[in-house]
């Protein structure tokens, strides 16, 4: 059995844990054993749930009746008009290339080849049958769309390339069915892969670190920024019998389909000598083009009216049941709960990062937790565990879950900590509500580094980034919809790790042991780090909580909003373009993902009455700096009388001294109240401007970039929109906010 010991932190006692790596490779082994697609993994759920009752912890199945797609046929062929024959018939159309949108079975690893892997398309797709020429659109950002109409590329029926990358997929879907294109077809490029690629030297899968070329990116097309979950139920759980709305806004109209880079190569190629080229347009239509060497001019096309593309995509769609699994350990404070959480579906048989390396770890964190229960421990905040079902075709097991328990959740939960892929390389990365900043720093701090004996996770791993919260995972209800700070951890891939084949079947449990995590030591580092995480918010007396990181965020986004709008008012030229090589990639996905088009802007706001409206929506910054710094205050005084009530808490106060402790008790209760409620101010009923369901006036997914998040999204998309007086209705909302949170403190 693994090693526990009890330590001392900070004057707490708290349970840390010893995970086992052989035991997570053991997780992992199950689960990747076979497939789990969203509906149709009940056997894995029950068999979580029985693991998590022999580890000591009770648990039980929720289950939701969700409506969900299922792939029934499909093609892709490139189709060349015959020039022999000159008759209109059909028969004059000779298919030139007929994708196989088959992934390579691989001797080497076993779940290439399981009876029933998932054939490649995406969530939420829609059916359809097109046939049209095909125009390159880059990532299809908002940007790279704006880009294309200002070269008057044709659009409408036509269908669009797009390689995958920087933003959300189904928001590259959203945008091209708005300009009526009739298809998206999105494949990988290998440009994306960072250093161990086949053009650096490197092999390909399994014999080396760079990509099978035959890789696709299974993935849901849910137009996630609008709203996540059940797209027919939006707000309220999918039980059997409620009603339900219609789906057009919230998923595509137009069918789609994922590509390897290797059957991407012959459409790119048609493309050859056809439109401009994408060296024409700017730098960001050359960045990290990877298929240069094999004949690829990026051209974007579009190909004439003889060179087509046919695209066909059936899908089933049905409501259909699928299954959280629920575990609770309960504490001794009745309403101050933490919720820990993991999604258990995977695209693919397989899933070894996305999700398993996520589900081994929360494995081993709660068998540890069961063996400190059997120690005689017994946490001071109630514990739930959730493995998600659904989560990939758009959060569905979480935020069915979140809409159904609001009121338990609004009033009693403190935290909510998401892990999803634990583990695909050895870059630790983190993105959380500013209240959890602190326990990042401490958790990782105290973890040491497999590959630096001696040192932490934080001085070796981390650049010590802690991203916002955008969306792509299931902690999105619990921030965005319920004002539940909440944080995400996991090891990413870095440029010189081997390439992780997301959403592919090579995503495998023998791609893990090989490649990703030999020896499982990360899983275990990981285990560790959320163990503690879960810990030191469960345990101690007075709520880890730093109300000043929230206050000092909130004074860093109003400025960033500020310098947003002073970039809107004096764009920049194209040349003074800042180097993308220096920039990260949640700034770029902002950056692409941007909503506004420079060259409109100063003509926007040439008119004597939006000038004056926009001196005065300037001016109105001052009021959410005010508020801020009020707060600040607050929230420093808050923390100060938290760190007193913890060094009280830390003193041994005799028994018989009991109205001393029920005072500290009274003081503490009312301290952590105060955290608890802090996030909930944020909240606005009526939600964003067109997407309702997101309440969160701070933090949502961008309304174009889906993964990556916007702060103050009502106000800066206002500004995008140059719309002066929505953005001073937002400045009064979130100043009302920012108020309510101080007065409250
Ligand atoms: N993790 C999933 C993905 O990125 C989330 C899907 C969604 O949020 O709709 O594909
Ligand atoms: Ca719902
Ligand atoms: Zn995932
Ligand atoms: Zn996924």
């Amino acid at each position: 059995p693994s090693l526990f010991f009890p330590v001392l932190r900070r004057g707490l006692a708290v349970v840390m844990v010893e995970a086992s790596s052989k035991k997570a490779e053991e997780w992992q082994r199950y689960y990747t054993a076979g497939p789990h697609l969203a509906g149709k993994n009940y056997s894995q759920a029950l068999w979580t749930k029985e693991k998590w009752e022999e580890f000591g912890v009770q648990s039980h199945i929720v289950d939701y009746e969700v409506y969900i797609n299922y792939p029934v046929d499909h093609r892709l062929a490139l189709l060349n008009k015959d020039d022999k024959k000159n008759d209109s018939s059909s028969d004059n159309w000779r298919v030139s290339f007929e994708a196989t949108l088959e992934e390579d079975i691989l001797d080497e690893d076993p779940s290439t080849s399981l009876p029933d892997r998932v054939p490649v398309f995406h969530g939420y797709s829609a059916s359809g049958n097109v046939t049209a020429p095909v125009v390159y659109v880059n990532y299809g950002t908002y940007q790279d769309f704006e880009d294309l109409l200002k070269a008057n590329v044709s659009l409408a029926g036509k269908i669009a390339i797009a390689r995958y990358g920087l933003i959300f997929r189904g928001l590259k879907v959203k945008r091209a069915q708005e300009l009526g294109m009739i298809g998206v077809i999105i494949f990988t490029d290998p440009g994306e892969d960072g250093e161990m690629t086949e053009e650096n030297g490197y092999a390909p899968y399994p014999e080396g670190p760079a990509r099978q070329p035959s890789s696709v990116q299974r993935g849901s097309t849910q137009f996630l920024s609008v709203a996540p979950g059940d797209p027919t139920t939006p707000g309220y759980p999918s039980k059997p019998g409620v009603p339900r709305g219609p789906v057009d806004g919230a998923i595509p109209s137009i069918p789609s389909i994922p590509l390897s880079y290797a059957e991407a190569l012959p459409i790119l190629k048609a493309l050859n000598g056809h439109g401009p080229k994408a060296s024409d347009f700017n730098k960001w239509w050359t960045a990290r083009t990877g298929l240069g060497h094999k004949g690829v001019h990026y051209n974007i096309g579009p190909t004439p009216d003889d060179v087509v593309v046919n695209l066909y995509n059936e899908q089933e769609y049905v409501t259909t049941p699928l299954w959280n699994v629920i575990g609770i350990i309960n504490g001794t404070i009745p309403d101050e709960v933490i919720v820990i959480g993991n999604h258990r579906d995977a695209w693919i048989a397989g899933g070894a990062g996305d999700p398993n390396s996520g589900s081994a770890v929360l494995n081993e964190v709660i068998r540890s937790f069961g063996e400190a229960l059997r120690l005689g421990w017994k946490p001071l905040r109630t514990i739930v565990f959730a493995s998600w079902d659904g989560e990939e075709y758009g959060l569905v097991g979480s935020t069915e879950w979140v809409e159904e328990y609001l009121p338990w959740l609004s009033a009693a939960n403190v935290a909510y900590l998401n892990i999803d892929v634990g583990v695909r390389g050895k870059v630790f990365s983190a993105s959380a509500a500013p209240l959890l900043n602190s326990i990042i720093y401490s958790a990782t701090g105290a973890v040491e580094s497999p590959d630096h004996p001696g040192h932490s996770i934080l001085e070796k791993n981390w650049d010590k980034k802690i991203d916002t919260m955008g969306s792509g995972s299931d902690f999105t209800a619990f921030q965005d919809f319920a004002g539940i700070p909440s944080l995400d951890v996991g090891f990413g891939a870095g440029k010189d790790d081997p390439v992780y084949h997301y959403h592919s079947n090579y995503d495998s449990f023998y791609w893990m042991k090989k490649y990703g995590d030999p020896g499982f030591v990360y899983h275990r580092t990981m285990a560790q780090i959320f163990g503690l995480l879960i810990a030191e918010l469960a345990h101690p007396p007075v709520l880890a909580f730093s109300a000043e990181s929230y206050a000092t965020a909130l004074n860093g986004y109003v400025t960033q909003v500020e310098d947003k709008l002073n970039a809107v008012l004096h764009p920049l030229k194209e040349e003074e373009e800042v180097d993308i090589s220096t920039l990260t990639e949640q700034v770029i996905s902002e950056l692409r993902g941007n909503h506004y088009n420079s060259s409109s802007s100063s003509t926007a706001i040439t008119s004597s009455t939006s000038k004056a409206a926009v001196k005065a929506f300037r001016d109105s910054f001052k009021r959410l700096h005010d508020a801020v710094d009020k707060l600040t205050e607050k929230a420093a005084r808050l923390d100060a009388e938290a760190e007193d009530l913890r060094s009280q808490a830390r003193e041994h106060i005799p028994w018989y001294h009991w109205h001393q402790k029920i005072k500290l008790g009274y003081q503490i209760r009312k301290v952590n109240t105060k955290y608890k409620y802090i996030e909930r101010n944020f909240l606005f009923s009526q939600g964003l401007d067109g997407r309702p369901w997101f309440k969160h006036v701070v933090f949502a997914p961008g309304l174009w970039t889906g993964y990556s998040g916007a702060v103050f999204p009502g106000l800066v998309e206002s500004i995008d929109a140059r719309d002066w007086s929505n953005a001073e209705r937002w400045v009064d909302i979130i100043e009302a906010c920012i108020k309510n949170a101080a007065r409250k403190l």
